[in-house]
């Protein structure tokens, strides 16, 4: 079936999105916008994804848990996974292999954590905008290993994305399909957006074989 979807979205826990884009009003904004499947994907984290799969679900949303990796040469890669616990166990290795530098609030942002009633439940001390000692090479495998699926962000932006600091693909780093055309593969769009505004009408469809996390996986692997 054809879903719309929206697959690279962040929460307060990222420190450049807004503070009221809790995963509840994250959810709640996606419904109204005619989204079907969404994901959260904050940066190097997946600290929110269980309060956030758990509002997807209660507003009959498919909920994919994901994060969006800064690997270590800057390359922001999508990572998404069936489970929260997939994600969770990703969230911990991601998190071991970044490096420990405190959050300035002042100059970052905030990155809180929410509770199960969208209630701040408090906030994470390490800066997540770093970038995580995982290669580009490595990403793809390794989140397969953790039964999820990886691809390219905004790999036509001028930063932080693939064609910007690598300048070519290598059809080795073993990705199947991108954020955005460019490279020859088969791309999706998404907003990406840091706050509720940025939150687009729903626009983009996906054929899934089942409205699950699991599902929208499939959908994507078979692009
Ligand atoms: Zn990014
Ligand atoms: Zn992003």
């Amino acid at each position: 079936m054809n879903v719309f979807y929206d697959l690279h979205l962040h929460s307060c826990l990222s420190p450049c999105a807004d503070d009221d884009m809790t995963p509840g009003n994250l959810c709640g904004m996606a419904k109204l916008a005619g989204l079907q499947a969404i994901a959260l994907t904050d940066h190097n984290t997946c600290g929110n994804v269980r309060v956030f799969c758990s509002y997807a679900k209660r507003l009959g949303l498919v909920g994919v848990p994901g994060m969006e990796l800064t690997t270590r040469e800057e390359i922001h890669v999508v990572c998404l996974f069936p489970s929260c616990e997939d994600a969770e166990r990703f969230g911990d290795y991601a998190y071991g292999k970044l490096p420990d530098i405190p959050n300035n609030t002042e100059v970052f942002g905030n990155q809180i954590l929410t509770g199960i009633e969208d209630e701040p439940r408090g906030v994470e001390p390490r800066l997540l905008f770093g970038a995580a000692d995982i290669g580009i090479y490595e990403v793809a495998p390794l989140v397969q290993a953790y039964n999820g699926v990886a691809f390219p962000a905004h790999i036509d932006r001028g930063a932080f994305s693939l064609l910007a600091i690598l300048g070519l693909y290598d059809p080795s780093l073993g990705f199947s399909f991108t954020e955005r055309p460019g490279v020859g593969l088969p791309h999706i769009e998404n907003s990406d957006a840091h706050w509720l505004g940025g939150i687009p009408d729903a626009a983009n469809c996906l054929n899934i074989p089942a409205l699950t996390a699991q599902g929208v996986i499939d959908g994507l692997k078979a692009l």
